[in-house]
């Protein structure tokens, strides 16, 4: 069990290893109009799912199955996550954890959620700044 981001206090997961949901990318290729029930994959460094979108009025429907890559127990989860229109034809997603708008939302197989609720860094954070001045 356990899986990104579960586990050890004062450890972050980076972006990288988490499956992202950019939603300027879901707007773009026509998954947010409302009524679309579209089918989509992600993957991360760590993870694969496969993810069934339906958008309604102000809010998208998500079904992921995401498995990690060299496991075969696949996770089933579903989540409501709520749209909102910001300024003119602006769409975003509002994290389903904190409300606040973002246009990307990351996963480590189960709930979508953005970057400030999962504590997330990039991977070049995580560099020693000794390192980094090298
Ligand atoms: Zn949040």
């Amino acid at each position: 069990m356990g899986g990104i981001g579960s586990g050890r206090p004062g450890w972050r997961s980076r972006v990288e290893d988490m499956l992202a949901l950019d939603f300027r990318r879901l707007k773009k290729a026509g998954h947010l109009i409302p009524g679309k029930v579209t089918h989509s994959w992600l993957k991360s460094a760590y993870k694969v799912a496969e993810i069934n979108l339906e958008a309604l009025e102000d809010v998208l429907l998500l079904t992921v199955r995401s498995a990690p890559l060299r496991d075969n127990s696949w996770e089933f989860t579903q989540q409501r996550i709520p749209l909102a229109k910001m300024g003119r034809n602006r769409l975003c997603a509002l994290c389903p954890k904190c409300g606040r708008a973002a246009q990307i939302l990351y996963s480590g197989g189960m709930h979508f959620w953005c970057k400030a609720c999962h504590e997330l860094g990039y991977a070049s954070q995580f560099v020693r700044p000794e390192k980094r001045a090298q």
